[in-house]
């Protein structure tokens, strides 16, 4: 048997030329659609309004995804609670629900592990399996709302993954996202971080989305920055400045960046001076946050030291907050809860 097509990654028109090729009427793919993205069916027997001899046809030759939660762990500190997804061929990744600002915003993952080797992320430790779908990322947001029953307002995409590695199935997914016959968000609520992979922010700022680009920093000099994060060996900063500016002239958005602190690694004098340097006349914003201390690596921060290195951006000119910690008591940080899981699944078997 033939595989079956992942019917929820594909857009309107592309629904519109399979059916059209299977011999149907052009309103049964926008019926189709609706039933998929506005009522969240999760088997064609639930279309009553799809003729019995179609719904087969299309059950031979497509499937639904879903998701199913492998565990979730709610904070007692604050309101985030973080899902463990387990896919359908048995992977897992990390989708992540915060409240913020009167309202309810998701951080999901774009790949299942990461090849980027940042030294200071648990994500990337135990290497790359696969890209996330344009439905798999979909289905972080519906299954969320209806295990939480919240509605989902804003939308990060900083989980697990690196989203400009999976470039063609994360603007899929924003076309899916924010298409009026499905679920239709605003762009302008979605943020996408990345690590800095050059040519794909300038493919980003050429197609115009009006969503927030977050760029991951985390050191203001090529020889540290190196260090800690492989991409950067390929994409200088000189590079990535002039990428971010890029964006910046092309979409009217500014780029924010991200910059995690590891104390005695990047938080001292010279580190904000040349931060400041690096970023001057951009008037950007920087978001810090005392980085994760991840089991395998050494690196740590209080928030303290993240607040140290604030007012010393502050004292330069460069606006800087440090991100409030959401979370903390549940390994919210990004690819701990997969990795712990995926460790302790490999320890079972041992
Ligand atoms: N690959 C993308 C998005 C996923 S990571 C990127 O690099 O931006 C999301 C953010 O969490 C990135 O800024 C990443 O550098 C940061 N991060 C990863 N591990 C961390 C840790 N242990 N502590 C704090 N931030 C971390």
């Amino acid at each position: 048997m033939s595989e079956q097509r992942d019917i929820l990654s594909l857009t309107l028109p592309e629904l519109q030329s399979e059916l059209t090729a299977m011999g149907e009427p052009k309103f049964r793919a926008a019926q189709i659609y609706r039933w998929l993205h506005r009522r969240k069916a999760q088997s064609f027997a639930e279309m009553l309004d799809i003729p019995s001899k179609l719904r087969t046809e299309l059950d031979a030759q497509f499937c639904i995804k879903s998701l199913f939660v492998a565990r979730k762990l709610a904070s007692s500190l604050d309101d985030t609670v973080k899902y463990l997804y387990r896919l359908s061929d048995g992977q897992h990744v990390e989708t992540v629900l915060m409240h913020y600002h009167n309202g309810w915003r998701l951080c999901i993952s774009t790949q299942v592990g990461c090849k980027m080797g940042c030294a200071f992320c648990a994500s990337t430790i135990a290497g790359y399996v696969r890209d996330l779908t344009p439905s798999e990322m979909l289905l972080q947001i519906d299954e969320t709302e209806r295990n939480a029953g919240v509605t989902i307002s804003g939308l990060v995409l900083m989980g697990i993954g690196e989203p400009m590695d999976n470039f063609a199935n994360v603007m899929q997914f924003l076309t899916l996202l924010s298409d009026p016959e499905g679920r239709g968000m605003s762009l302008r609520h979605v943020t996408v971080s990345t690590c800095g992979i050059v040519p794909r922010i300038r493919e980003l700022a050429d197609r115009k989305t009006g969503l927030t680009l977050a760029v991951s920093l985390h050191n203001p000099t090529d020889a540290g920055r190196s260090k800690v994060m492989p991409v950067n060996r390929r994409y200088p900063l000189s590079e990535l400045m002039e990428a971010c500016r890029y964006y910046f002239e092309k979409t009217g958005r500014r780029v924010t960046y991200e910059y995690a602190v590891m104390e005695g690694e990047n938080d001292g004098e010279p580190d904000a001076r040349a931060l400041a340097k690096l970023l001057k006349g951009q008037g950007a914003h920087v978001n810090l946050i005392p980085v994760n201390s991840v089991r395998e690596t050494s690196y740590h921060a209080t928030r303290k030291a993240a607040q140290r290195f604030m007012q010393r951006l502050e004292a330069l000119g460069v606006h800087a907050t440090v991100r409030r910690t959401l979370g903390s008591d549940i390994e919210a940080a990004c690819g701990q809860l997969r990795h712990e899981a995926d460790r302790a699944i490999s320890e079972e078997k041992r």
